[in-house]
């Protein structure tokens, strides 16, 4: 009885494209190992039936980790003294662009902590630059919370695209993790106003945040399927040993790849990263990820000082197949299950 309800759902959700939150609580908790292999079976069969065997690749620039907020799962907080703080030059982050544009890259993604430095007459031009050089890359921004007018001004510069996970659909979980200073009401209008701005815009979340419920998740889920976005980041909460969560425990990588397959059945056409939280989490968690329906990968083009830095979290990945110079082994992964690497922007098919 439990076991058919649980590919009632399943097949309900591809079908529909939506489940309520009481059944996607329910479908949470009755999931057993053959359901989720169903489930990522199905998973899998739509994201082919829209991507093929395509994997898209993002260059990811961590271009600074200096930040104002202070949230209180992230090792880039401003209250840990314990982090070597760092910056990119101009010259460096269209150096990585051009390291990366070598290896086949034709999407960037700069990303940092919300830094004072990062004013728009700071990042226009360096945006310009990219475009420029570069006219046949998308160009993505993950700076966080700024004024609509910001938004405006960077992407009139060239920005493309703009990565501002919401961490949490639930404002009583959200302020569980975020210093009262922080509003969950203001992230959300953020992303609206992305969204009116014209970029092609990303929301997510953690999966296994402390305080995190199956019911957080299923709003998560419905708030996406309302905002809609081009792209989904999520990937598994892992603790920073110098963060007021140092002692939570992390993210289980099996709910993480339930959430990538329910969100690519929720929004068939989404850019969904198989992220570096989740090959952190585990060795071959990415494969997993492209498996159970994911289709983007964004390997780490930074300076190794740089990613020796940017520690959101403990033991981050940040050599081997997430660094430039590991991107053949990343290829010979990603070849390894029968999927490809694309060389090309990696736009969302939306029809
Ligand atoms: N400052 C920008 C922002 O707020 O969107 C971008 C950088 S922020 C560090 C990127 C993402 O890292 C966050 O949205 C968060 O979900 C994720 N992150 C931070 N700490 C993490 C942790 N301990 N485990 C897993 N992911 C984490």
């Amino acid at each position: 009885m439990m076991m058919n309800r649980q590919y009632q759902l399943i097949d309900r959700l591809r079908s529909d494209r939506l489940l309520s939150a009481e059944e996607i609580v329910e479908l949470l908790r009755c999931l057993d190992h053959e359901g989720r292999d169903y489930l990522f079976s199905q998973a899998a069969e739509v994201r082919q039936q829209i991507y093929g065997r395509e994997v898209y690749i993002r260059g990811l620039i961590e271009f600074t980790n200096y930040c104002r907020n202070n949230c209180y799962y992230c090792g880039i907080r401003r209250s840990n003294r314990r982090l070597t703080r760092y910056r990119l030059t101009a010259e460096e982050i269209l150096g990585c662009c051009e390291q990366g544009y070598r290896l086949g890259m034709r999407s960037f993604v700069l990303q940092g902590g919300e830094d004072a430095a990062n004013s728009d007459s700071y990042l226009t031009p360096i945006i310009r630059r990219i475009k420029e050089r570069y006219p046949d890359c998308a160009v993505t921004l993950s700076i966080g919370e700024r004024s609509c007018e910001s938004y405006q001004a960077l992407f009139d510069a060239g920005a493309d695209r703009y990565l501002l996970r919401h961490e949490t659909a639930n404002a009583e979980h959200y302020a569980l993790l975020h210093p009262p200073e922080m509003s969950w009401a203001h992230r959300r209008r953020c992303i609206e106003q992305l969204k009116e701005i014209g970029y092609q815009v990303g929301c997510g979340f953690m999966v296994g945040s402390p305080g995190q419920t199956a019911g957080c998740l299923a709003e998560d889920l419905l708030y996406l399927r309302q905002v809609e976005p081009h792209m989904v980041g999520i990937g598994p909460f892992i603790p920073q040993q110098d963060t007021p969560f140092a002692g939570h425990p992390a993210g289980s990588v099996e709910l993480t790849l339930v959430l990538l397959a329910l969100i690519r059945l929720l929004l068939p056409d989404v850019l969904l990263p198989a992220t570096t939280a989740l090959g952190t989490a585990c060795a071959d968690g990415r494969e997993r990820g492209l498996m159970a329906g994911a289709n983007v990968v964004m390997p780490n083009i930074s300076p190794r000082y740089a990613r020796e830095n940017y520690r959101l979290y403990d033991n981050k990945l940040n050599s081997g197949s997430e660094a430039a110079e590991g991107y053949q082994e990343l290829r010979r992964r990603i070849e390894g299950i029968g999927y490809h690497i694309a060389e090309s922007r990696g736009d969302c098919r939306r029809s």
